[in-house]
């Protein structure tokens, strides 16, 4: 009986990794889960997913300073995590076999796995943030101690605010 509601369980964490698109951490995928069937609890969440990533089922991505991601089993890929929104994405490159066939041959290990995750900020939050400078300027503009009215020169000319000045540069 106890075997039966397991294995259920498991098939059911299995379906909600397999139905993201892109990657998730436990704590999402609970969230998930829990939104169809709120008796399940999180640490069977947690086991399963554990579980799976174990036996090969789904593709765990340990980030360094950060959950660990989920995503549904794949090829071995490389990944770029935003340090803004924390988002993981796939990155375009080829895995790189020939690295672990050199180490192997240099250091005489036999090399299981590696992985390779990149940080930056996505195109979504470069945007944000170009807009947020944007704005940034817009306050400078209204504050009545920086205002402009005409060039700076004029400023200048009238015996104006270094202030002002700085600003233009
Ligand atoms: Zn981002
Ligand atoms: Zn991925």
């Amino acid at each position: 009986m106890m075997q039966t509601r397991a294995t259920i369980q498991r098939a059911l964490v299995l379906k909600t990794v397999n139905e993201l698109h892109g990657h998730a951490t436990a704590d999402q995928i609970f969230e998930r889960v829990s939104q169809e069937h709120p008796s399940i609890s999180r640490s069977t969440v947690y086991r399963n997913l554990n579980f799976l990533a174990s036996d090969g089922k789904i593709l765990k991505i340990r980030v360094p300073d950060a959950a660990d991601f989920y995503e549904s089993k794949n090829m071995p890929h490389y990944h770029v995590r935003c340090i803004k929104c924390q988002r993981l994405f796939d990155v375009d490159l080829d895995f790189m076999t020939g690295l672990e066939n050199q180490i192997k041959d240099k250091h005489g290990f036999d090399i299981i796995d590696h992985e390779l995750t990149f940080s930056g900020i996505c195109p979504d939050c470069k945007r944000q943030a170009e807009h947020s400078d944007h704005t940034v300027t817009i306050e400078a503009d209204n504050d009545e101690s920086l205002s402009l009215n005409g060039p700076a020169t004029t400023k200048h000319h009238r015996g104006g605010h270094s202030k002002a000045i700085a600003l233009e540069q």
